[in-house]
């Protein structure tokens, strides 16, 4: 199941939408405005936006630049205007692909599940194994010695990053680019109170770490523990 955002204002349009999605088994949310639309995106933890161009409080080329500042989720624009010029500029500033109203659920889901499809491109491969620690990168599971970790979606993203990089230490600032989509964080406590958690579940503690190692002053890595 993935997780999209649609940023529409006209209702009829929205509902249609949302409905067909949620019906071909994807999670939807639907916002009707430019500002919440870019509230929401940078909040994350979105797999496809959908954006309407022709939006009331702003137009959705300045939602997509005030995305794509803070965000690298794929984007997909829908516009009435079906001009040369302007697709090529909304392509050009950051959208991923485009619809041209009026357009069915069907080519709008072909097209979500095209994209999801390229960005989920990586090299498909097993359960990642260290230690009695295992991560199953395709199903989201994480079990230790065989038995199941149960983990909320940021942890295990936070989890498999690391895991993706055995033995390499990843500063905060890299993990609250690469698992959060934040550059520009970084004075929060958003990866300490991730880590802090995912030890407790793994586990340990940063006392007496076993998996998760902090390099002070530089960030985390993940480790065999017997090795
Ligand atoms: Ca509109």
């Amino acid at each position: 199941m993935s997780s999209i955002l649609i940023v529409e204002d006209e209702f009829s349009i929205r509902n249609a939408l949302t409905s067909f999605l949620a019906g071909a088994g994807h999670s939807v949310e639907a916002l009707a405005n430019g500002m919440e639309g870019v509230q929401r995106a940078v909040q994350g933890e979105l797999d496809v936006v959908v954006l309407d161009l022709g939006l009331p409080d702003i137009d959705g080329s300045e939602v997509l630049k005030m995305i794509r500042a803070v965000s690298t989720v794929p984007v997909i624009v829908a516009t009435a205007r079906d001009e040369e010029e302007e697709i090529i500029r909304i392509l050009k500033s950051g959208a991923d692909d485009y619809v041209v109203k009026p357009f069915s659920g069907a080519q709008l889901q072909a097209r979500i599940e095209a994209i999801l499809r390229r960005s989920g491109s990586e090299p498909t491969q097993g359960p990642i194994s260290i230690g009695q620690l295992t991560i199953d990168t395709e199903r989201r599971t994480v079990t230790i010695s065989g038995e199941s970790v149960d983990l909320t979606r940021k942890e295990f993203d936070l989890l498999a990053y690391l895991a993706s990089r055995v033995g390499v230490v990843a500063s905060k600032r890299e993990l609250l680019a690469e698992v959060w989509r934040q550059p520009y964080g970084g004075a929060d406590k958003t990866v300490d109170v991730h880590l802090s958690v995912l030890r407790r579940k793994l586990g340990e503690t940063a006392a007496e770490p076993r998996y998760i190692r902090t390099i002070h002053g530089v960030g985390v890595k993940l480790v065999d523990p017997d090795s």
